[in-house]
């Protein structure tokens, strides 16, 4: 007998196939998926998946969680600007309380909106791995490192991201795993980099790194090293499969083919891309490379939302728009993105990413008895160019429901709302006493 039964939805695999299967079945055992399609076993549970769309839960590659309480604090601004002058004052002020609560708010808005597995990289990543447990998400986390060519700061940041690592990968039963996370080759010494290439190999984790996120970012780095950001990180052994990195918004075809090589994992965040202005990853480019681009929103401070779906739509617009050519990424491959791409990028393409048996039990729910979401011809179709992320309805992480009937079963809403609020309303009062 199985623990949980998702059954008689329109199933959308994303197995190798893609294949869609209508009136499926989902059994899981613990935390695995133990068969799919028609189902025969009884269940401990059952959840009625009729006039639903059952699908891997999204993963959103590259997230600042805590950064969701500055959504709406500085809009409308150069990113240079931006950070100097708005998020990097109000990050100074923000403590480990601060980022919990955020994370909180974070963790609430994911799995309201469908996502099960995020890769964020922030600091107090205690307080975020904290969230993530009590949330009952998946996700990998990283502290973000920023030493600006200063040895002891880069000492004491190497050993904050360490001690992270060694303290909480494989924690809440797995749930949590980790990287080292050194912001961006702009803000990060080549030691630091190199520094963080051996402890990685050393513990088996990956890297999450902003690369080639403005093109300010490339002519700085053209000054300074002589050659572009890929082909910098390249030049020092830097790249390789278990770096993911966000943005390369500005890479070359010859930086296309180096990413390609090295097997580094792109992140894609259109709407932060396009908010700051930054301009358009090749995507399309990439990904007929054989590079598995994932798809991320970046921090609510310059998206402002965690909405992955709202992400899945723009990045299949985004590409026709580049590419004037409506075929450059259908909806199937933008949800890819957001699936599969994201599993392999994270290096969890035998856990995650699909509706397979053996899989990690991560699914979502689509009501898909909306007028906005009829009729039905094309199931993927509604989920890329129709649904937003207020349309799904439950939400599966390691076999445990977190959503059911879009009600959160983990996290007090209405608390965490309150706390935020309250947390962010202190923290801009605490700014303002600075002034
Ligand atoms: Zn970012």
């Amino acid at each position: 007998m199985a623990d949980l039964l998702v059954r008689g939805g329109l199933l959308v695999t994303m197995n190798p196939g893609r294949q869609v299967i209508e009136k499926g079945s989902v059994a899981i055992e613990g935390n695995r998926i133990v068969a799919v399609g028609e189902v025969r076993e009884r269940a401990e549970r059952v959840i009625d998946a009729r006039g639903k769309a059952v699908l891997p839960g999204l993963i959103n590659c590259h997230t600042h969680l805590p950064m969701v309480l500055l959504r709406g604090f500085a809009d409308d601004m150069p990113l240079d600007k931006w950070l100097s002058d708005r998020i990097w004052p109000m990050e100074k002020k923000m403590g480990p309380r601060d980022c919990y609560a955020g994370a909180l708010l974070g963790a609430l808005e994911l799995i309201k909106s469908g996502t099960t597995c995020f890769a964020d990289n922030y600091f107090h990543m205690d307080q975020v791995a904290r969230a993530v447990a009590k949330a009952g998400l998946r996700g990998v986390l990283s502290y973000g490192m920023i030493d600006r060519d200063d040895e002891q700061k880069m000492r004491e940041e190497i050993r904050i991201g360490q001690s992270f690592v060694r303290s909480f990968h494989g924690k809440a039963g797995g749930r949590i795993l980790t990287m080292f996370g050194p912001h961006a080759p702009y803000t990060c010494s080549t030691e630091c980099l190199l520094k963080v290439k051996e402890l990685a190999a050393k513990f088996g984790v990956g890297i999450h790194i902003h690369v080639s996120e403005s093109s300010a970012e490339v002519k700085q780095t053209i000054r300074r090293y002589g050659k572009r950001p890929v082909e910098y990180l390249d030049s020092i052994g830097f790249l390789g499969p278990e770096v993911l990195a966000a943005h390369c918004v500005w890479v070359t075809k010859r930086e296309v083919g180096i990413i390609q090589r090295r097997g580094v994992k792109p992140v894609h965040n259109p709407t932060s891309n396009l908010k700051m202005g930054s301009g358009i990853a090749p995507v399309v480019e990439m990904l007929q490379a054989g590079v598995p681009v994932a798809l991320g929103t970046d921090g609510a401070a310059s998206n402002n939302s965690l909405d992955l779906f709202k992400e899945m739509k723009l990045a299949s617009l985004l590409a026709k728009l580049r590419n004037r050519d409506p075929t450059a990424l259908p909806a199937m491959k933008a949800l890819e993105m957001a699936t599969r791409n994201g599993a392999a990028a994270l290096g969890l393409e035998d856990e995650l990413g699909s509706i397979e048996v053996g899989k990690k039990a991560d699914l979502i729910l689509v009501d898909l008895k909306k007028p906005h979401l009829s009729p039905l011809h094309d199931v993927v179709s509604h989920l890329i160019y129709s649904a937003t992320g207020s349309d799904v309805d439950t939400v599966i992480v390691d076999g445990k429901i977190l959503l059911e009937g879009g009600e959160v079963l983990t996290l007090d809403e209405e608390k965490v709302l309150e706390l935020a609020q309250r947390t962010s309303d202190d923290l801009v009062s605490r700014l303002g006493e600075e002034k």
